[in-house]
């Protein structure tokens, strides 16, 4: 078997990179160890409404609800309403992953791309130290896929980059864990996706309701793995729902655990090989969320490797347009919200709630860095030195 590119995995990272690469006249591959793309869903299923932008969607059967923003609610109850533009990427609408999934590798396999279900990629194909595809697994037979481009879209537990000697390994410090159940029967407000902060809620991390429907949500959990020991996010999520009258009668249809890196993207490009998606650490350290890093990322990249097909020329140099574009859009963004990710980590709860207390009137729609200290001032002036770093870099 003989491709310009193979694509390993077929979530958005793997599916958008495979349709611009195919849309560019590249001859693509995707292998996909699962049976059925995006099954079984991992995820709470929230998304920016960014993503239209992309127009790599057709129809609407993977929207759930169209979200008019999101809730945060600090640890005594202090609520901060965000409209959805301004409520980061995991608020605007809530999805059917699996049929998101599943419409993105559509998008990938009009544009030429082959797809094979049942496929697990089990090792790089090298010869004479150089990259020449995978090693690929279906049915207990093994097989080698001859490629020019191998890309490495296979999730958190990526081992394309491993096995291509690149240094993929994360830190307890920068791993979430979740756990989530999509519950029915449930009473909320369907407008607007909650999260709700404390260390006793979810240490490093928080609780969400992200509603799916009229009388049914997903409600979640995710706390750092170095604040964690095993089961605690479960553990948790039991006892959030258990305090929730509005939850708390609500029959689960659907659990799930998982884990997203909340780390800094790493390097991604190697000659003859690329990362994109949670396998390059491309997700938002706030929040965990990456579909919207994923579709920005798996974009690029498959129009530099469009281009690399082009000239057929498949060393680093050749691949390396990808992650500069990302490092002057996508990066910058996820950078600035690690190093917010590390001082809210250091925030006791106290700090949390007079956070949320100097915010909880503010209007977003004016945010500046002026406006915001304004607020601050007003209400909690010791909070500023707190946000020092935060402040420093909005300038940046
Ligand atoms: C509990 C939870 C909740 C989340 N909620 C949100 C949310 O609300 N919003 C949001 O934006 N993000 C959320 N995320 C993060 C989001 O799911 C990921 O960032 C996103 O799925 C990344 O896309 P990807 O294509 O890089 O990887 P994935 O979607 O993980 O796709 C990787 C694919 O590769 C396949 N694969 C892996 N190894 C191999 C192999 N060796 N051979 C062949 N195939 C392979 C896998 O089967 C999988 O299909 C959540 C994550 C978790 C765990």
């Amino acid at each position: 078997m003989k491709y310009d590119v193979v694509v390993v995995g077929s979530g958005p990272a793997g599916s958008m990179t495979a349709r611009f690469a195919a849309e560019s006249g590249a001859n693509v591959l995707i292998i996909e160890r699962r049976q059925e793309v995006g099954v079984p869903v991992l995820c709470g299923e929230g998304i920016s409404k960014g993503v239209d932008e992309f127009k790599v969607l057709e129809g609407k059967r993977w929207l759930a609800n169209n979200m008019d923003g999101a809730r945060i609610i600090s640890p005594d109850g202090t609520m901060v309403k965000l409209a959805a533009d301004m409520a980061g990427d995991e608020t605007g609408y809530v999805l059917y992953r699996d049929i998101f999934d599943q419409e993105l590798a559509r998008g990938a396999i009009r544009a030429g791309a082959e797809l094979m279900l049942n496929t697990c990629a089990v090792n790089i194909l090298k010869e004479n130290g150089k990259i020449k595809g995978v090693k690929a697994k279906q049915f207990g037979e093994e097989f080698d896929i001859e490629a020019d481009i191998v890309v490495g879209a296979d999730g958190v537990e990526s081992k394309i980059g491993r096995w291509a000697g690149m240094k993929t390994t994360l830190k307890p410090y920068d791993l979430e864990t979740c756990a989530q159940y999509t519950l029915s029967n449930v009473e909320f407000d369907r407008a607007y996706c909650d999260f709700y902060l404390g260390k006793k809620i979810a240490p490093g991390g928080y609780a969400w309701i992200f509603p799916k429907g009229k009388d049914i949500a997903n409600v979640g959990v995710g706390i750092l793995a170095s604040l964690s020991e095993p089961g605690m996010s479960l553990k948790l999520l039991d006892k959030f729902i258990n305090s929730r009258p509005e939850l708390k009668k609500g029959e689960p249809l659907r659990f799930l655990a998982g884990a997203v890196p909340v780390a800094e993207p790493i390097e991604s490009v190697r000659d003859n090989l690329l990362l994109v998606g949670d396998a390059a650490r491309q997700v938002d350290p706030i929040t965990g969320g990456g579909l919207m890093a994923s579709i920005e990322a798996g974009k690029t990249a498959g129009e530099t490797i469009g281009k690399a097909i082009d000239e057929q020329r498949f060393d680093k140099e050749m691949l390396l347009p990808y992650e500069e574009k990302l490092k002057n859009t996508l990066y910058k963004k996820l950078k600035r919200n690690y190093v917010v990710k590390e001082i809210i980590l250091g925030m006791e709860d106290k700090t949390l709630n007079m956070l949320a207390d100097s915010l909880k009137d503010y209007k977003f729609d004016e945010l500046s860095t002026l406006s915001l200290v304004k607020a601050l001032v007003l209400k909690h002036p010791s909070l500023l030195i707190k946000l020092k770093p935060l402040l420093k870099l909005s300038r940046l």
